[in-house]
């Protein structure tokens, strides 16, 4: 039987877990009512406007939806600075293409409905479906946080690398560059931001978004993250194709042909772009095997548009 006698602590258990709740408490700050266990942390600053961004200071990071940030512990931070108060619009539909704030939420994403001659429009619902993730991760990730973290996995940098994305970044100092997103991820869980740079939207041309799509992926485990993700494009006017290789190497590749590739083409292009030390090696998969699956799902792909 159980013994449910409810004993007292021992005056210094009860002494040390008062000093521990205090301590917790005092770094414990609050977004949207929450508590955060992210005991490092002693400030969030939820700036308004640009102007309120204000100097970067060594252990501040930016906040996107907290995802990954808040999944383990942060012990270099001090500070948060939560971009969601900046109000940018999430989404922009215009002439030129389409405007993915960074603070975009991949289900707001994931719900928009695109112009019909924009036949890429499928290929952003199965980059925000392929998350090792359910929808309470949907629903609370951000487009830039996704693009930021700079995993292999990260089907956002798939998604906008697939269809000619530039990240649109704020320095410190009030302006405003533009990188190519096959130059911003530079390798696993870096990017091309210098300190005090946030990255404030992706622009995906609408010529891109004009391209027809084949989207293929695989997981080592049924629930486990992206180890190879691929797309083809091929565009309208030319019948261009390209390749983008994800998850499977260490960073996003495009291969751009000018036109449709023979297989045998396809895949001595692959092994000369992929040297063999950026096919990516993690517990989701070996490199060989990654390398294998590639141009396995390169040459499906090849079949599906050369129709
Ligand atoms: C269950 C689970 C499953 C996941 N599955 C995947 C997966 O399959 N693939 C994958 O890639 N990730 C995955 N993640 C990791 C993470 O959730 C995603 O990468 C997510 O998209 C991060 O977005 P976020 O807005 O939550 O980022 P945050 O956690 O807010 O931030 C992530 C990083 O980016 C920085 N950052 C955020 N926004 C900006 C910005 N605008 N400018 C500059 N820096 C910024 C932050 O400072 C931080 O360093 C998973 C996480 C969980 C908990």
């Amino acid at each position: 039987m159980v013994n449910s006698v409810f004993r007292p602590p021992s005056p210094l258990a009860f002494v040390l877990h008062r000093l521990f709740r205090r301590t917790v408490a005092s770094a414990a700050l609050t977004r949207t009512g929450k508590t955060l266990d992210l005991n490092t942390i002693t400030e969030i600053a939820t700036p308004r406007l640009r102007s309120e961004l204000g100097a970067w200071r060594a252990g501040d990071a930016w906040l996107g939806g907290g995802t990954w940030l808040f999944s383990e512990p942060q012990p270099h931070l001090s500070r948060l600075i939560d971009l969601a108060g900046l109000g940018w619009p999430a989404l922009r539909l215009g002439d030129s293409g389409l405007e993915i704030a960074a603070t975009c939420r991949i289900a707001e994403l994931d719900a928009l409905a695109l112009p019909p001659a924009w036949t890429a429009a499928p290929l952003i619902n199965q980059c925000c479906r392929a998350f090792l993730a359910s929808f309470k991760i949907w629903n609370a990730a951000t487009v830039g946080g996704n693009i930021c973290m700079a995993l292999p996995a990260g089907p956002m940098i798939s998604l906008a690398v697939a269809l000619h994305g530039r990240c649109v970044i704020w320095t410190p100092q009030g302006a405003e560059r533009r990188v190519a997103i096959t130059d911003f991820v530079t390798g696993p869980q870096r990017n091309a931001l210098d300190p005090g740079e946030v990255l404030r939207a992706i622009e995906l041309p609408a010529a891109a978004l004009t391209r027809r799509t084949a989207f293929r992926q695989i997981s080592l485990t049924p629930l486990g993250r992206s180890a190879a993700l691929l797309i083809g494009t091929r565009a309208p006017s030319d019948g261009g194709f390209e390749l983008t290789v994800t998850a499977a190497t260490a960073r996003p590749l495009r291969i751009t042909f000018a036109a449709l590739p023979t297989a045998q083409q396809l895949a001595q292009r692959i092994d000369a772009e992929i040297a063999d030390e950026l096919w990516f090696s993690d517990p989701h998969g070996a490199p060989a095997w990654r390398r294998h699956m590639s141009l396995q799902f390169a040459e499906q792909i090849r079949f599906e548009l050369s129709a």
